[in-house]
């Protein structure tokens, strides 16, 4: 779906604002050429696509600073951007915007093994933090996926999690500082290298601001030392709802796994053939990880596997050697390329109480044929965090509307059962306008209310996480009021 082209007023003003840029950045930190703006048309949610203005690579806080308050001084929409994975549309450009990439600012400023604190460049990868300590024992816990290719900037923005944040929590529970550049160019400092800030949590109100708020360049996250070892079991199972029956079970007995991962036949069937994992030929199968010394890993997998065998698994295997338990996880980590290679999709990401996952799995395959579209789920089940992936097919007509008809349905559903529109992702472009569904208009206000004070010109990150009927009056008032 293509966005509007800019306008002629847009064009006139690129040459100025071009023109300013250069000032402050080296040339080939600014991209004005309509093709090479091309490369930042869109983000991983590629059904939606916008060329910006221009796009800026700012290789420091300080060259961050100097663009936003130029923007700031033309009026110039600002899209934040890491390295573009977001599954919302989070990093979706406007044609009148300049995108401001981080991903030259990629730096290790200070490890302390002492604090188990590691501060960094924002645009530095999630993997390649792990990287710069691991062979010191020590590594960053949430663990997106994505985590080869998306940015440290990405993860707080987006508020990011990971197969491993059932033990470890979110980037939330991992972040203690940030570097914000606000969109006049003031530069804050938020947190730090202490257990708690004193005064407001400002640090919680910018960890899944997705981008509206500032500029995130440098963070202080938490490293942790590397579990003594760690040990999957591989459970599969002939029927959705009996193995979300199992992971409920597991939580309710109060064993905590670093992980419990799902996935169903269409995501067994896609990474086999991709990967070949060696996974068993069933309905749904669970890996479950846990850590800590070997006797403390065979206590808890015994209870777990106990309670699995409630459950009537056609197969349970323990993983014996560690190139194993890398086979185990190797089709789960290629399950998005392995489904991408067989179709179309679109990943929704919602979050329910983890009881009701037999309800919720049921429910959607029944929706999946109400519609007449398959559907796989591999999701983080232990968190009850959702990724049913709708395939279709994008050179159909009317298949892409009719997937975001019934995705919007599944996510309803998750906040009728207790839980939440988002999970991992964000809000974007993609559920902007779900958010009246968990939403009053007084709790948006609230939210909004916190944009006007980072952003009361609203260029941050605009037409993004707030319904268009609620942001777009706020922007029109504002703009009535320069
Ligand atoms: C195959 C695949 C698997 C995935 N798996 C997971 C997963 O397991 N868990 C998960 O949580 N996500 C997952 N994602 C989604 C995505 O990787 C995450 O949302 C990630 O955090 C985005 O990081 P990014 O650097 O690519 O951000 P971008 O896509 O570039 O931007 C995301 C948002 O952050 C804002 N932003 C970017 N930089 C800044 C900054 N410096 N300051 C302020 N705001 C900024 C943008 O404006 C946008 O709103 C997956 C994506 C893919 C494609």
């Amino acid at each position: 779906m293509e966005m509007p082209i800019p306008n002629a007023a847009v064009l006139a003003r690129k040459d100025r604002v071009v023109a300013r840029l250069l000032q402050v950045l080296p040339a080939d930190a600014v991209i004005s050429d309509v093709a090479e703006t091309r490369a930042y048309e869109c983000d991983a949610l590629t059904a939606y696509k916008c060329a910006p203005m221009v796009a800026v690579l700012p290789a420091s806080t300080q060259e961050v600073s100097d663009v936003l308050r130029i923007c700031h001084e033309e009026g110039v929409p600002v899209v934040p951007r890491g390295s573009g994975t977001s599954l919302a549309g989070g990093a979706l450009p406007t044609a009148d915007c300049v995108i401001l990439g981080v991903a030259r600012m990629n730096d290790v400023i200070e490890t302390d093994y002492a604090n188990r604190i590691i501060r960094v460049q924002t645009g530095r990868t999630n993997l390649s933090v792990t990287g710069a300590v691991e062979e010191d024992g020590f590594f960053y816990a949430p663990d997106p996926s994505s985590q080869l290719a998306c940015a440290i900037a990405g993860n707080i923005a987006m508020n990011s999690g990971g197969a491993h944040c059932l033990k470890y929590g979110v980037t939330t529970n991992n972040l203690m500082g940030v570097t914000l550049v606000q969109m006049d160019g003031t530069v804050v400092e938020i947190g730090g290298g202490y257990l708690d800030a004193g005064g407001l949590d400002l640090l919680g109100v910018i960890c899944g601001s997705e981008g509206q708020l500032g500029v995130v360049t440098e963070a202080t996250l938490r490293i942790l030392h590397k579990p003594e070892g760690a040990r999957p079991v591989l459970m599969g199972f002939d029927d959705n709802e009996v193995a979300g029956a199992c992971v409920s079970d597991i939580i309710k007995a109060g064993v905590l796994p670093v992980a419990i991962e799902f996935m169903d036949r269409p995501c067994i069937e896609a990474t086999e053939a991709f990967a070949g994992a060696g996974y068993p030929d069933c309905e749904a199968l669970l890996i479950v990880e846990v850590e800590g010394s070997d006797a403390e890993i065979d206590d808890q997998l015994a209870r777990i596997m106990e309670i699995a065998r409630r459950h009537n698994p056609v197969e349970l295997r323990e993983s014996k050697s560690p190139e194993e338990s890398a086979r185990i996880w190797l089709g789960r980590k290629s399950a998005f390329g392995a489904m991408g290679q067989i179709n179309d999709y679109m990943c929704l990401d919602g979050t329910i109480p983890v009881s009701s996952l037999p309800f919720v799995l049921r429910r959607i395959g029944e929706m999946s044929a109400e519609y007449g579209l398959r559907v796989g789920n591999v999701f983080h089940a232990g968190d009850g965090n959702m990724h049913p992936l709708i395939l279709f097919d994008a050179n159909k007509p009317g298949d892409l509307e009719l997937c975001e008809t019934f995705g919007a349905e599944v996510l309803k559903l998750c906040v009728e059962v207790g839980g939440c529109l988002t999970g991992e992702h964000g809000v974007g472009i993609e559920k902007r306008d779900l958010m009246h569904v968990q939403y009053t208009m007084d709790d948006l206000e609230a939210q909004m209310a916190v944009k006007d004070v980072f952003d009361p010109q609203w260029l941050l990150n605009p037409a993004k996480v707030f319904p268009l009927d609620a942001s777009d009056a706020r922007r029109r008032i504002e703009m009535a009021a320069q």
